[in-house]
């Protein structure tokens, strides 16, 4: 750049930034110096141009990351660590249009895409090598209409974000019970949690969406507008586009709970159980209550429950008593607790330090010979973390026919999960393989999967599980994704 220039841009710098001086809120421009490698969606290596590439970053009001910089090693990164992938380009979206503008460039190069909003998925659904990332992280925001009950969402946002926000004002709504999940991939794929059984699925409160779809567009789906898309949406997962915003209802609720953890010594394990599976068989919806086995180097291993009773304050003792005489506890945790604090309470300070691996299956109840096996094969290891736990599910959640929303599992009394994790410097490879011949044993005890917690899965076996909704699914994929752009998900195939 000759003088005269390099003073006139370096003027009009300064100008511009004594004139706006929200400038620093707008992202830094990428400059691309060079092609970029990249694969498509069916793993063809390509050569995206490099002024191609430098249309994209300019189009976007968030920041295009390409590696190299520290941002980009942040921006890949998803909760297990095990997933090391590096995307050929992030793009990290401040709003619709920049999703629109990721999602075209993606079309038109054919590129492989994946979209995060959390990045819980324990498969690294929300990551990829070599293709385009759309990176939600800038689209975190929660407005509450207290008098309609409703929260308008952003697509990026985390379940923290809007659990604190909703109980401002004493509403809230289903949400999943670690805090730092996305509102995105949970909601899309069902979403219970801690109100299921009083307020059903995430998704069956769910009054609208605003969706990118793979040809750009940015349409609203509700029961009035867009309603087949607004159907598909709730339970297809991320197959039909990125969602920008959700529209929840909100339920009036007292901000104290009574919530907590109790543990029980190994040896009581097999009574604990037992105890379990009868209580939480009459359970009403008030009360929620998983239950489980645990193991964890350095801490030793029992049983536990985890409860939230959010009924009737004069009711209270007589749910929750009955917990305590279980068995002998080690610990006792549960009593009055803030809602709020209770979503955060299985929060993890550092969530991306460690792997994992997991296994689930819903169940239709607690069966004696499910806990056989679950303690048959249970096998403590001083390199790894274990938990197998039955997540509770029913209540609200069954009374909604199995039709209504994409999500067919409305017979689901729990989630039974069996899951892993370990340091990242161990190879997990021996431990991956013995969770799979251990969860061979639970699994003939579970009926259809979780779309959210499937790790690999054959396409037949996929297609199945959407059980009776899969044919609508597939008319829809059709219509709305017929390239399978939408892809890195529990994927409904499009037929043509
Ligand atoms: P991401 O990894 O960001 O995304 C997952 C999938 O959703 C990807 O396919 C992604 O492309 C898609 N996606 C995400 N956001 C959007 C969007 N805005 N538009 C379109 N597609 C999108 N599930 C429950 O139901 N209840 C629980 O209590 C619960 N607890 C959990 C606790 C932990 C610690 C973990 C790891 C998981 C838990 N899950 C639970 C499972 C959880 O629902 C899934 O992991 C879910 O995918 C997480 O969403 P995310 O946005 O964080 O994930």
């Amino acid at each position: 750049m000759d003088r005269r220039r390099f003073v006139q841009s370096t003027l009009a710098a300064a100008i511009a930034a004594s004139v706006f001086p929200h400038r620093g809120l707008l992202a830094a421009l990428t400059r691309v110096d060079a092609d970029v490698n990249a694969v498509t969606g069916d793993g063809v290596e390509v050569t995206l141009k490099r002024t191609a590439v430098q249309e994209l970053a300019d189009s976007l009001r968030g920041r295009l990351l390409l590696p190299g910089s520290e941002a980009y090693d942040d921006a890949r990164r998803v909760l297990n660590a095990e997933i090391d992938k590096h995307p050929a380009l992030i793009a990290q979206c401040a709003g619709a249009a920049d999703v629109a503008n990721a999602v075209d460039f993606a079309r038109a190069e054919n590129l492989l895409l994946a979209v995060k909003c959390g990045g819980h998925s324990l498969s690294g659904k929300s990551t990829c090598d070599k293709g385009l990332m759309i990176d939600l992280t800038p689209l975190r925001s929660v407005r509450v209409d207290p008098r309609r009950r409703i929260a308008y969402v952003s697509g990026g946002s985390l379940l923290g974000h809007m659990d604190h926000e909703t109980m401002e004002y004493g509403l809230v709504t289903t949400a999943g019970t670690v805090s730092h999940t996305g509102v995105g991939g949970l909601t899309l794929g069902g979403g219970f949690g801690r109100l299921a059984r009083k307020f059903g699925l995430a998704i069956d409160n769910v009054r609208a969406v605003d969706i990118v779809g793979a040809d750009g567009k940015l349409r609203h789906a509700s029961a009035e507008e867009n309603p087949e898309l607004f159907w598909a949406v709730r339970g297809g997962g991320g197959n039909f586009g990125v969602v920008t915003n959700f529209e929840f209802h909100l339920h009036p609720m007292e901000r104290q709970v009574i919530g907590g953890a109790i543990a029980f010594p190994m040896s009581e394990a097999r009574e604990v159980m037992k105890f379990f599976a009868d209580y939480v068989a009459d359970a009403p919806d008030d009360l929620y209550i998983d239950g489980g086995l645990s193991s964890r180097p350095g801490e030793g291993e029992g049983a536990w429950m985890s409860v939230c009773y959010a009924g009737p304050k004069n009711q209270a003792n007589k749910w929750i008593d009955p917990i305590r005489q279980a068995g002998k506890p080690v610990f006792d945790g549960i009593g009055v607790m803030d809602y709020v604090a209770l979503q955060k309470s299985s929060d993890v300070s550092d969530p991306r330090a460690r792997g994992a691996y997991m296994k689930s299956g819903f169940t239709t109840g607690v069966t004696q010979e499910a806990i056989d096996a679950i303690l048959a094969g249970f096998e403590p290891h001083p390199e790894r973390a274990l938990g197998v736990a039955f997540a509770h599910v029913g209540g609200a959640v069954t009374r909604v026919p199995a039709e209504a929303t994409a999500f067919p599992h409305r017979y689901a009394q729990h989630d039974l999960l069996a899951i892993l994790d370990w340091p990242v410097e161990i190879d997990p490879e021996d431990h991956i393989a013995w969770l799979k011949s251990y969860w061979a044993t639970l699994e003939p005890h579970t009926r259809g999967f979780y779309v959210n917690d499937a790790f690999v899965q054959s396409q037949q076996q996929i297609d199945k599980n959407y059980l009776q909704n899969h044919a609508r699914l597939v008319e829809l994929k059709n219509k709305y994704d017929p390239g399978n752009l939408f892809r890195l998900n529990t994927n409904v195939r499009p037929s043509i």
